[in-house]
Order: structure tokens, then sequence, then C-alpha cells
């Protein structure tokens, strides 16, 4: 897959403090790209940068190959940005805001109006076209405010947190709704606080932490990271704790098995298996055909939380719903 951004070592300084820290990544076409990082981190002053809004101090970013300072016009069509703070008119409504971004991008006459009906009915919208955007829920507003930045068919799209403040329905709308954009053949950088969102919906994940990348990579690639094992516990009866602790020893020396211990007050025995096994049946063939009875099984793998918070050591606050 081509990239369609590409970000060099860049810097951002805002007096002595560097908000932007020698950050490199690729976001590559066609894909959903979660930006997660906590408060602070430099995503959005990232995005500003991107999106041409903020300029920076060092480095280099080509998007679809063009380069950000020389060519900024040719950038600024590509891209469709949906802010963290609403952008819209409250005085206008539905349609008329759809239609003054649109026209920012040089849509005019039957093609405005064609492009405003399909973002509007894109975004669930079109019964509301005539409704002021002062008199909409925030989930509307929040809906009204992507629909502004995609009506002129962006091959990138940025979204800066997009469902702050919305309710589940509307949430389900807008997570959908990016799947659709993406499958029209846009690519998105997503950036949110919540973590099972980014975790659910996008391709790769960057990890930023005080301007520096962390880490980027698939859910799993991100894992691995951290961890490369998961494990198993299993509920053991029916045999004494010798006859348990011998099994446990067995299991121990098996290919793809790190470790395993009988832990008698628990009454089981708890195995790490390599991450990369997902078949489990063969571990679990000489326990049951030794007699020893499981009356449970859990398997525990490490979530995105857990090598979040490892990869950033730690540096949550309240905002990072997790
Ligand atoms: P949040 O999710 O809270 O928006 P973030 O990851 O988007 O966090 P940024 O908003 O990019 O982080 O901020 C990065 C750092 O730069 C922070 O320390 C912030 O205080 C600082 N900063 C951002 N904008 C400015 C500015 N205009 N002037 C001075 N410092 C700024």
């Amino acid at each position: 897959m081509n990239e369609i951004v590409r970000v060099e070592k860049l810097t951002k300084r805002y007096g002595d403090l560097i908000a932007v820290d020698g950050l490199s990544f690729e976001v590559r076409e066609g894909e959903i790209f979660g930006f997660l990082g906590p408060n602070g981190a430099g995503k959005t002053t990232t995005l500003n940068i991107i999106t041409t809004l903020a300029d920076f101090d060092q480095g280099r970013v080509t998007i679809a190959g063009y380069d950000l300072v020389r060519d900024a016009r040719e950038i600024k069509a590509l891209i469709g940005l949906v802010p963290q703070e609403i952008a819209v008119y409250r005085e206008l409504t539905a349609q008329e805001n759809v239609s003054f971004f649109a026209s920012l991008y040089g849509l005019k006459g039957r093609e405005l109006k064609d492009a405003v009906g399909d973002a509007l009915a894109f975004v669930g919208l079109a019964d509301a076209a005539k409704k002021r955007a002062g008199k909409m829920s925030g989930g509307m507003l929040r809906r009204l405010n992507i629909a502004c930045g995609i009506a002129h068919q962006p091959k990138l799209i940025v979204m800066d947190e997009p469902t702050v403040g919305v309710d589940a329905r509307s949430r389900d709308h807008i997570m959908s709704s990016i799947r659709v954009l993406r499958e029209r053949g846009a690519t998105i950088i997503y950036t949110s606080h919540y973590m099972p969102e980014v975790q659910d919906i996008a391709d790769r994940i960057a990890i930023i932490d005080k301007g520096r990348l962390v880490a980027v990579g698939t859910e799993n690639e991100l894992l691995e990271y951290v961890t490369d094992f998961r494990t198993i516990e299993l509920d053991v009866a029916g045999k004494d704790g010798e006859a348990l602790r011998a099994s446990a020893a067995a299991l121990g020396a098996m290919p793809g098995v790190r470790r395993a211990v009988y832990a008698e007050e628990a009454g089981m025995i708890r195995v790490d298996v390599d991450l990369n096994i997902s078949d489990i049946t063969p571990v679990l063939r000489p326990i049951l055909e030794s007699g020893i009875r499981v009356s449970g099984v859990r398997t525990e793998a490490p979530d995105l939380e857990t090598t979040f918070l490892a990869l950033t050591g730690g540096a949550l606050n309240e905002e990072v719903v997790l």
C-alpha cells in the first residue's frame, strides 16, 4: 500500500516547550489511522500542521507527494478537516453551513448542490437540512461538523475527536459512516482519547507521548511490543495436589508454552502460551486425558489499555476513558 502522508522528523516549539519532537510516521492510502496519546502529547498540533493550519520549525511533511510548504494550495484541496471544536455557524441551517464550507473548495452550482445533499444524507441529516444549527442537539451538531468537512470529497479526512459529547446513537452512526468513507476510497486519520473506539476502528495506531512517537502498528503489533504471550487459567479438580503439580510441569515443557504452574490456593493451573498460538486444544488434551476435571477456562490476552500504559509510562489522566 502506498503512503499518502509522510511526516519526517517534524518539530514544533512554543517558546521553550517542544510540542512535537522529531516525529516521523506514515499514513497509508485507504487506511483508518488511529492517533492516540495522553493530553498534551502533541496530537492536535501535529494535525494542525498536516492540515496547513499551523506552521512548524523543522522537518518535512508530504501529502500525496505534495510538499506541505511548497504546495500548500494543492494539499488544502485534498484534505477535509473535522475539528475538535464544532465549527459551524449557529444561525445558518444545516444546508447553508455545508454549502458554505464546500464552496470554499470551489464547488459551485449543480455540483455544489449535489455535494451538499450527499453529505447531509451521509451523516443522516437529510431531514434536518433546513434546521438551524443553533437548534440542533450535540449529536446532530457533531454530524453536521463532519458533513462540513467531507462534502468536497477529500482524499484525506482528518478527524480530531469526532465523537466527543455525543450520545450512543450518534456515536454508532459516526463510527459506521467513517467505515463507509474508507470504503469509498478515503484515508482517515482518527484521533480520540477513547481507547476502545480507536481499537475498534483503526487499521493501524500511532501512540505518541511528549511529542514523540512511542509506537506504531496494528493492534496486535502494538501488543507484541510489550508482551508476546497470553495467559490461560484452568480451574482444576479431581486429582491431588501432587498430580496437578506434575501435570503443570509436563505442560510447561510443551512447545509454545512459556510457563505452567499449579496455584493450589486458587485451585487453578495457570499457563502462559505464545501469543501466536490460537489453538489451545493440544495444551488442554494431556490435562483432560490424565483424568483432571476442568470446571472453568479463561484466557487473558493483554489489551491495548495495558499496552498504552506500558508504552507511555502510565502518563494517563482523567480525560482518557479506558
Ligand atoms: P489534547 O488532547 O489535550 O488536545 P494534544 O495531544 O492534542 O492534547 P496539543 O494540543 O498538540 O496536545 O499540545 C501539545 C503541547 O503544546 C501541550 O503542552 C500544549 O500545552 C502546548 N501548546 C499547544 N498549543 C499551544 C500554543 N498555541 N501555545 C503554547 N503552547 C501550546
